[in-house]
């Protein structure tokens, strides 16, 4: 299994987000400050409701979910945010500079999500879906269960 040291806090995270959007020639404005503020400061995946309703609460004005919705689908496309499918959900993510394939954790108890990253796993799974001449983009494994904190 591949382990790194590029996981963030959540006090540089935003700090590391900007600078990979900017390195992919995006703007970092305020608005999707906001948006990665209001999403980093969830400790579970959320929705992209969820995170309008803090962006909104945080700005003192209502933001159109809308605009949360293409931040969020921005910050997915640069690896500064990731989707977890089988929750409909959002959630930072916590290594913006490494990318990998994250396979998600989530607990049916309290929604939860933790992740591993297995290079060699989403690598098979990849070259599985290559090897019938399927272009794989995005490999999704997500595992429900209960986490330890709840079992
Ligand atoms: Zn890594
Ligand atoms: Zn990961
Ligand atoms: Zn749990």
């Amino acid at each position: 299994m591949h382990t790194h040291g590029q996981h963030h806090s959540r006090d540089d995270l935003a700090t590391a987000a900007q600078g990979r959007l900017l390195a992919a020639g995006e703007q970092w404005t305020p608005l999707r400050a906001q948006v990665f503020a209001a999403l980093a400061g969830f400790d579970r995946p959320v929705s992209a409701y969820d995170v309008t309703d803090a962006v909104s609460a945080a700005a003192g004005r209502r933001i159109a979910a809308n605009s949360v919705y293409r931040i969020l689908d921005l910050f997915v496309a640069n690896n500064v945010a990731a989707r977890v499918e089988s929750a409909n959900a959002f959630i930072a993510n916590v290594h913006p500079d490494c990318p990998h394939d994250c396979i998600f954790l989530v607990c049916d108890r309290c929604g939860g999500a933790t992740h591993v990253d297995d290079d060699r796993i989403t690598g098979d799974v990849r070259a599985a879906a290559a090897a019938t001449g399927f272009r794989p983009v995005r490999p999704v494994i997500e595992v429900r269960g209960i986490c330890a904190d709840c079992d």
